[in-house]
């Protein structure tokens, strides 16, 4: 069975990378009718935070990827937490300790120093090379001064690289006895290469003389990050790990300790970085960058997740709409592209306008509505001309967050006000005197208001009994026409715009500020 998991650390929000790689897995688990697993690695106990937990899942929620199994929701596999998890990766690193994959490396870096300056401590006298160790070394006067008592004292063998990975048993129970700290070191074969087969990269492989014996738990039991991954993904029954590039370090001590454990490995797939448009790491000083900043701009869930998607991923067409139930039927991760992706904002705020007008009108003009009343543009969410208006301004607009700048604009021209007061009369009089001379008397007799009053058709008959009696049509009507009872030389449809602001002005809507 396919189980895939998503592993935010929670010492953050979402970061666009994040999401998209928690949707990859979501939609490669769905795509194959396979679970969803949601993992905190909460390890780094300084940096994470509950508060960063939470931010996550509501942004993946946001996004509308739900979990299968996870914090909260629980599963067969949990807990989900890795700071909840510490008696397993106790358990594993005892197993590796009995199987020698693992050994107790008594060795510290104090006691390295101690070596260190007792090899040198003739040399001590001489200042350029007392600094130097000083240097390499990250240690102040004080304790190097307090080392050079204690290497005087203590007679510390000098091999110290390796020591005790070859240890004898007497030896190790020896400082056992003393209770001497120690820390689980991997062993990690000295020569030969490992390899892993990667779904996007193809073969990846290493050479493992240069990697070393590595620290799997610390000596105050703290498991470390790359052995708690590992177990995870292996007691969680993992499948597929499909992760961000940066990891691939990772992968290859994670894969000796999957081998070491006996478990079967998963399948890997490294999904490339995301790049900024001048091809440099995508960062903050690029602008928004986290889930979180960009619902507060605006954005629409399904348009985020559709360009997020689109970032190293596309079916094959042209096309670049999808829905999340139609980039669950379309995606396959042999589709996904090894080279970086660049995260064109540009591009997200013009499929955002795509999925905005995509929305049903009804549930459109709703959400619309909302956000006005919530902003204080209108004072009613619904009513006569909220539907209108949102049909009439949708198709300039992106983002949500953009219809209180087109709304404003447009009722920064009261028809009604503009028509009665003598200010206005006076100001469109000398603009475009002939047509707007017969403009103001269809006004004053009724016959305009006549016509707005029979909707639509009215509006249309109107016009052309009106191009007619001026003996103008076409742009020459129209576009004196527009700026008298619009204000403006371009917009929406005229008659639309015109019968809403008829509307406007009968039903009261009050006119916000001009902006
Ligand atoms: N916790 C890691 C991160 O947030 C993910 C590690 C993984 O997916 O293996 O980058």
């Amino acid at each position: 069975q396919v189980r895939v998991r998503f592993a935010p650390s929670p010492t953050g929000n979402l970061h666009v990378g994040g999401a998209r790689t928690a949707l990859f897995n979501y939609l490669f688990a769905r795509s194959k009718g396979g679970k969803f697993v949601l993992r905190i690695e909460d390890t780094d106990l300084e940096r994470s935070t509950k508060e960063s937990e939470e931010a996550v899942l509501q942004d993946l929620s946001w996004l509308g990827l739900d979990w299968d199994e996870g914090p909260g929701i629980g599963g067969d596999y949990g807990p989900y937490r890795q700071s909840e998890r510490n008696s397993l990766y106790k358990q594993h690193a005892q197993k590796l300790l009995e199987s020698g994959h693992v050994y107790r490396c008594f060795f510290r870096m104090s006691q390295y120093y101690c070596e260190l300056v007792q090899h040198l401590t003739i040399h001590l006298e001489i200042i350029p090379l007392y600094l130097r160790i000083r240097s390499v070394c990250h240690v102040s006067i004080e304790e190097l001064e307090k080392m050079k008592e204690i290497a005087k004292l203590k007679q510390l063998p000098p091999d110290y690289t390796g020591r005790w990975a070859t240890a004898t048993e007497e030896e190790v129970q020896e400082e056992l006895a003393k209770g001497t700290p120690f820390t689980y070191r991997f062993r990690v074969p000295k020569e030969g290469s490992l390899k892993i087969s990667d779904l996007i990269r193809g073969e990846v492989s290493w050479n493992l003389d240069t990697l070393g014996d590595f620290v799997i738990m610390r000596s105050n039991g703290q498991p470390v990050y790359n052995f708690c991954v590992t177990v995870d993904d292996a007691t969680m029954a993992i499948s597929h790990v499909i992760r961000a590039e940066e990891h691939l370090p990772n992968t290859l001590r994670q894969a000796l300790i999957y081998k070491a454990l006996g478990f079967p490995m998963p399948y890997f797939a490294h999904v490339s970085l995301i790049l900024a448009p001048d091809r440099s790491k995508l960062s903050k000083r690029h602008g928004a960058t986290s889930v979180g900043q960009f619902r507060e701009m605006g954005y629409l869930p399904q348009a985020m997740v559709n360009y997020l998607a689109l970032l190293g991923w596309g079916d094959g067409t042209e096309n670049e709409f999808f829905t999340l139930e139609q980039l669950v039927e379309k995606f396959t991760i042999e589709r996904v592209n090894k080279s970086g992706a660049i995260f064109d904002s540009t591009k997200l705020r013009w499929m955002n306008g795509q999925h905005l007008r995509a929305i049903p009108s009804e549930a459109l003009t709703k959400l619309i509505g909302q956000h006005w009343k919530n902003t204080g543009t209108l004072k009613e969410s619904d009513g006569p001309i909220v539907d209108e208006a949102v049909q009439l301004l949708k198709d300039g607009i992106d983002l949500i967050t953009d219809s209180d700048k087109a709304l404003t604009n447009l009722f920064a021209y009261p028809l009604h006000a503009t028509l009665t007061s003598s200010e206005g009369k006076v100001v469109v009089e000398d603009k475009l005197s002939e047509v707007s001379a017969s403009l103001i008397a269809a006004y004053d007799s009724g016959e305009l208001i006549g016509a707005l009053e029979e909707g639509h058709a009215g509006w249309q008959k109107w016009v052309k009994g009106f191009g007619k009696s001026l003996k103008r049509k076409g742009k020459s009507l129209f576009m004196p026409l527009r700026v008298l009872l619009t204000g403006k030389l371009h917009g929406p449809d005229m008659g639309a715009s015109v019968l809403l602001l008829y509307k406007a002005g009968k039903y009261g809507v009050v006119a916000p500020e001009a902006g």
